[in-house]
């Protein structure tokens, strides 16, 4: 086989389908975040609109505080798995915080979101015998991997779906062992799972339920533990899953649950035991992170305010965006060509970066622009962005929306 011409003509293949991928080559400015310095085409400095860093604790000082003091007391890396000498007092403080975030028993820490659920997902799925796995079928494909690679038995539920959940559970053997996965908001629509109608069909049909919070920790309740915390149904849920990469600003995933369930996670995931721990720094960093959302709800309260703001501002200009209960305002296009071409000029003319979301990310037809307000947005980069976004959509004659009958 010719590899490099097989390569080739696969990446050919993605271009000619619009699907090729171009990243954004900037640098964060910590202490000026949103703003960044590009290394790509258009101005030297931009905004970025479309961060996980939902908080901005990416650049918190509480948080760089704890990174520097952990790098000067441990140095730079854990030194092993956690089995293997990379198991240090910041680890186990962390995963102290996770457990008493969600109000479960104990955490268990991986090297990302998407290992926590590869690992956890696929432990669970495999290890309980004739386990059956019910999966929304708008699951982050980190949880359709662990799923897969249990090869246990998958039934896929219609998303957010309450009466299509419940008669796939009565139609499977009422004796097996079940476990529901979902999310609670969805990182595309914005839209949020009926997480206590789930708990209850999970109570009636004697499943556990597996919840991934990762775009809802620090960013929802009272103490940032997420839509669960919000709603008050930490409790009911089996096991809940997090990031530490995206409002918390730093990198690292975990599951909270009962101990005997993140110990038996912690004994047969291959994906937790054969990797490097994360280093002692990260750790410390996302400790100093989750505490401080545990205590102050200033950022949150800012995040809200900005997004309902520019809502508001597009709503004025007629620039359609999905209705949802989230902090993702999705502002639809409904075009891959024109999707990528505003993402373009945004970033070229006005300094501005939105990445465009295009198919398979999302179906074709809805392609959009996923924008992320958050507290270290000021008024004038709103100012700024409606501006732009009112000046494309003129260019690009895309048809604006009636402003809704009073
Ligand atoms: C980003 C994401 C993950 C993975 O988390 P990382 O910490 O980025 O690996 C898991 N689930 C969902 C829904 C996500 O959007």
């Amino acid at each position: 086989m010719q590899y490099e011409a097989y390569f080739q003509t696969s990446l050919e293949a993605l271009k000619s389908e619009g699907n090729y991928r171009v990243f954004a080559e900037l640098a964060r400015d910590r202490g000026a975040f949103p703003a960044a310095r590009n290394h790509g085409c258009g101005p030297e400095r931009v905004t970025v609109w479309c961060s996980n860093d939902y908080l901005g604790m990416g650049q918190h000082p509480d948080v760089l505080a704890a990174m520097h003091d952990a790098l000067d007391r441990c140095g730079a890396g854990a030194g092993g798995t956690r089995n293997i000498s990379g198991t240090t007092h910041d680890h186990v403080l962390l995963e102290a915080e996770l457990a008493d975030l969600h109000g479960k028993e104990a955490a268990l820490l991986f090297t990302s979101g998407y290992v926590s659920n590869w690992a956890a997902l696929g432990t669970l799925a495999a290890r309980i015998p004739g386990c059956i796995v019910f999966s929304d079928s708008l699951n982050h494909a980190s949880m359709i991997e662990g799923i897969r690679q249990s090869r246990a038995q998958k039934v896929i539920w219609k998303h957010n779906d309450l009466a299509d959940l419940e008669a796939k559970l009565a139609a499977a053997d009422a004796d097996a062992p079940k476990l529901i996965a979902f999310e609670s908001v969805y990182s595309m629509d914005g839209d949020i799972a009926p997480i206590e109608g789930i708990c209850d069909l999970a109570d009636r049909y004697g499943a556990m339920t597996y919840l991934d919070e990762v775009h809802a920790v620090g960013l929802y309740g009272p103490r940032g533990g997420g839509i669960a915390e919000a709603r008050g149904l930490m409790h009911r849920l089996t096991v809940i899953e997090g990031t530490l990469g995206k409002a918390f600003g730093v990198v690292g995933g975990y599951i909270a649950a009962s101990s005997a369930l993140c110990d038996f996670v912690r004994s047969f995931a291959s994906g937790f035991i054969f990797t490097t721990a994360l280093p002692p720094s990260v750790a410390a960093g996302a400790a100093a992170s989750v505490r401080h959302l545990k205590r102050s709800g200033v950022e949150r309260a800012a995040q809200q305010a900005r997004v309902a703001e520019l809502r508001a501002r597009l709503d004025a200009e007629g620039i359609p965006h999905l209705d949802n209960p989230s902090h993702i305002i999705p502002v639809m296009v409904g075009c891959p060509v024109k999707c990528k071409f505003i993402s373009d000029t945004l970033m070229e003319e006005f300094g501005i970066y939105i990445q465009p979301i295009n198919y398979p990310t999302v179906p074709r037809g809805t392609e959009r622009l996923r924008i992320t307000p958050s507290p270290v947005h000021g008024d004038a980069d709103l100012d700024h962005l409606v501006g732009a976004l009112s000046t494309l959509w003129q260019r690009c004659q895309i048809a604006r929306q009636p402003l809704a009958a009073q």
